[in-house]
């Protein structure tokens, strides 16, 4: 009997562009095993948001392979020593898998490479889920990119090759899975997720749909509409491409082709194409500069003066700072585990700037409603609103939650569909409830800090102490120098 190759799946929930699958079919049968191994992360383990959607992914790829005759199978307990034991009860001598980036997966990777290869086996890696390498795209000196723009343009000259088609499947299956059910990675009692099936579906089919959906019918718009949180413009791909379901180069293909029949969306494409580089951006950063999820990327950050008043995160948790277009994204991601862009910059600098609150606590709340939580992006993403991270804002470019939610949310419809207890309000002042004339709020039948709380700061006040407390982050930087 043949002995079979261990395709041990981790982050790359799919079959088709995947580079360890086709490598391990090629070798003859493939055993399929997800071994869950919460310990290995750590802090990073993945949070209640996302532990569902890994639940419905887990279960559209057992589908799949099912659907070509093999199956997925489910373990639990330490990596290296599950797939030592089925080597060994398989007589399998080779384990192939994609490669991972999060400092912690990296460690993993070196300890099941060290478990393996002492009983003789090998453990070989494959990309798949970057469009690059880390370490492939460099500066002229040899260095890592520390800023996007030089980092982009370099990635531009690299060529991206198609997707191979799907190999020959033969599978070998074990009877010794466990039951996805057992591991209870839905909420139940409560289960706040209740509804999120109907808004997403976790999957390789259901990435590919949402791919197809947003080149078809949505992307012309998208470097015109990407910022109207309101607007259904941009591309929702993020959980997907966050659990592997789809890899950015499949992404990549399809726009290509994209443009190639609509030269109208060329432009609209491209800006597409560049968030897609931002993710790129992060994992490359997150790869060199492994501290950046738990400490400033810039070290004249350390001694900031944050001041992490307990109540004031829970309310900005909660959707009740009294700021209508923070409020409305607070809710939008406790009620579907996403937040558009636009609003998570203008809710990340309320926290940071208004509330002087760590970016660590709002990493660790998007940590946990997220379902596209993804520790090179969130990680990246807090230190360049906070200011404190590579090709990051400047301190001084404070969001007004005001002049933001007019500008983005001009007629109101992203907030009012959030927080509804104002929806009644004029267009004028549904961005600054406390500005209501009192015959209004009256005529409305809204009463302010019962209704909806007073603003929990007062803009132009907390703006003033966001600033000299960056003040003291330019002196640390002075003295260093
Ligand atoms: P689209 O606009 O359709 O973009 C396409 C893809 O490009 C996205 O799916 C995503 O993979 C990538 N992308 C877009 N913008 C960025 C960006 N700024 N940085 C990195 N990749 C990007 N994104 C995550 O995937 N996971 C996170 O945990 C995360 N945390 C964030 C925290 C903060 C404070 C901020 C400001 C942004 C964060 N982002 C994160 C980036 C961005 O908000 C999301 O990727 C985007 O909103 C996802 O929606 P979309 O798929 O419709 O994006």
């Amino acid at each position: 009997m043949s002995k079979p190759t261990i395709l041990w799946y981790r982050q790359d929930l799919r079959l088709h562009d995947h580079p360890a699958l086709r490598a391990a079919a090629e070798k003859g049968e493939v055993l399929p095993v997800f071994v869950l191994d919460h310990d290995a992360a750590g802090d990073w383990a993945p949070g209640g948001a996302s532990r569902w959607w890994l639940h419905h992914s887990l279960a559209a790829l057992q589908r799949s392979i099912e659907a070509r005759g093999g199956r997925l199978l489910l373990r639990s307990g330490d990596s290296g020593s599950v797939l030592a034991e089925l080597c060994e009860k398989t007589g399998a001598h080779e384990v192939l898998c994609s490669r991972r980036y999060e400092p912690w997966a990296a460690a993993q990777e070196t300890a099941v490479h060290g478990q393996l290869a002492d009983a003789g086996i090998e453990l070989r890696r494959y990309g798949g889920a970057l469009l690059h390498e880390p370490g492939s795209v460099l500066t002229q000196g040899g260095d890592p990119f520390k800023v996007f723009t030089p980092f982009w343009r370099a990635c531009r000259r690299e060529a991206i090759a198609e997707p191979r088609r799907l190999p020959e499947l033969s599978w070998c299956t074990d009877a010794s899975s466990e039951a996805l059910e057992d591991w209870q990675l839905c909420p139940t009692e409560p289960n706040w997720a209740e509804g999120w099936e109907a808004l997403w579906t976790p999957g390789e089919d259901g990435a590919q749909e949402r791919l197809v959906d947003f080149l078809e019918q949505s992307v012309i718009a998208y470097a015109d509409q990407r910022d109207l949180p309101a607007t259904d413009a941009t591309s929702r791909l993020s959980p997907h491409l966050h659990h592997g379901e789809i890899s950015p180069r499949q992404v990549w293909v399809l726009c290509e082709q994209h443009k190639a029949v609509h030269p109208d969306a060329h432009d609209a494409v491209e800006k597409f194409q560049s968030e897609l580089g931002w993710r790129e951006f992060s994992y490359h950063l997150l790869h060199f500069f492994p501290q950046i999820p738990e400490a400033p990327f810039k070290e004249n950050f350390a001694d900031f003066p944050w001041k992490n008043d307990k109540d004031a995160l829970r309310r900005w948790q909660r959707g009740r700072t009294g700021y209508p277009i923070v409020d409305a994204g607070m809710r939008e991601l406790w009620q579907t585990g996403y937040m558009h862009n636009r609003v998570r910059m203008i809710v990340a600098s309320f926290l940071c700037k208004h509330l002087l609150t760590h970016w660590r606590e709002g990493e660790a709340w998007f940590w946990d409603t997220l379902l596209d939580a993804d520790l090179a992006s969130n990680g990246c993403s807090w230190q360049w609103v906070a200011g404190s991270g590579a090709d990051a804002a400047p301190y001084f470019r404070i969001f007004n939650p005001i002049t933001q939610g007019e500008k983005f949310d001009k007629e109101g419809h992203y907030v009012r569909r959030w927080v509804p207890e104002i929806a009644a309000l004029p267009d004028k002042y549904l961005h600054c409830p406390w500005e209501t004339p009192a015959d209004i709020l009256e005529h409305t039948g809204i009463t302010l800090d019962e209704t909806y709380p007073e603003p929990i700061v007062e803009h132009k006040a907390a703006r003033q102490a966001a600033l000299d407390a960056y003040e003291t982050v330019k002196l640390s930087k002075a003295a260093a120098a």
